[in-house]
């Protein structure tokens, strides 16, 4: 079993990456990824917490950003968490989320809301509403997170502020720049025909795209199939995961990706086949070129 979309604390997920790397030891997943929303500050000490437990660690990122009207997010695998050009562009990211969340908290405060930014968590990772959510949970003001965004965060509630995304090349180049390999997240979630995702696909193949997430819960199975070929025909490597928060309400648990699928392990083995290519053993890529871990 392998899962390669997780989210953690760092993020909006609401387990630690220590706690993540439990559970999957616990359910016989062998590898995983943390892709956390826009921050890598999960690691480094996710991969020595994996090397720890024995559980291969594959170091991940979820970079939400725009191709025309479209907001898509792009996963990036293998990426050093300490290149310059990645920690610079999730420091503006970052600094734009910041922005967004003082001005979602000014008009709370419009509502005569008692809640400032020393509410939010401070300190690593990312930070935006799920935990301004839990901030109002704790002040009392509404009841469960849910409400929170009912009432307030969702795009139609009455403190939504929209966020500024950065192009998908720019997402792109800064997974990239890091070593890794840009991987198209979930397309299912964009419900398009079939013939609009593969025009959608070559775009964004254009645009530096290795990859899709073919083995998500959002994907149906029909979606499933054909994403899987068409990554076939453009010579792509297709990757999968639960997308698993620690909430109630995640769509799958830990290591599956849906309607009880289960990621093939061999994709791990064709997304580091690619990486050994764009970054040659000797260069200085954080995932191990040794395995700690028996082949199979
Ligand atoms: P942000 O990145 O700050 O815009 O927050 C987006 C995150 O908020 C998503 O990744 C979800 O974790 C959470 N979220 C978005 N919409 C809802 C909703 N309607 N109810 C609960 N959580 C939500
Ligand atoms: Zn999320
Ligand atoms: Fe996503
Ligand atoms: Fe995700």
């Amino acid at each position: 079993m392998i899962d390669l979309h997780i989210h953690s604390t760092l993020s909006d997920g609401t387990l630690s990456p220590a706690e993540i790397i439990a559970i999957a030891k616990n359910r016989g997943v062998k590898a995983l990824s943390i892709t956390d929303h826009d921050t890598m500050a999960a690691y480094p000490e996710a991969l020595s917490l994996g090397l720890d437990q024995g559980v291969e660690v594959m170091p991940g990122i979820e970079i939400t950003a725009h191709h025309r009207d479209l907001s898509l997010h792009i996963l990036g695998f293998g990426l050093r968490h300490d290149s310059l050009a990645l920690v610079t562009g999730l420091k503006t990211i970052q600094e734009a989320r910041q922005e967004r969340n003082r001005r979602i908290i000014a008009k709370l405060c419009g509502f005569n809301l008692s809640i400032t930014m020393a509410d939010l968590p401070h300190g690593h990772g990312q930070t935006g509403r799920p935990h301004i959510a839990r901030a109002l949970v704790q002040k009392g003001v509404v009841k469960s997170e849910p409400e929170a965004f009912a009432r307030f965060l969702r795009k139609d509630g009455a403190a939504y502020v929209k966020r500024q995304l950065l192009p998908v090349r720019q997402a792109i180049a800064m997974i990239t720049a890091a070593g890794g390999v840009a991987v198209f997240a979930h397309p299912g979630a964009l419900k398009l025909a079939d013939a609009t995702l593969l025009a959608l696909v070559r775009e964004l193949v254009a645009e530096g795209v290795a990859g899709v997430e073919a083995y998500h819960p959002m994907n149906s199975e029909k979606t499933l199939r054909f994403l899987v070929k068409l990554c076939h025909t453009f010579g792509l490597i297709t990757t999968g995961g639960s997308d698993y928060h620690g909430r109630e309400g995640d769509k799958a648990p830990l290591g599956e990706a849906g309607g009880r699928r289960r990621v093939p392990d061999i994709l791990l083995s064709a997304l580091k086949a690619r990486l050994t290519e764009i970054d040659p053993p000797g260069g200085t890529l954080v995932t191990p070129h040794f395995s700690p871990y028996p082949s199979t």
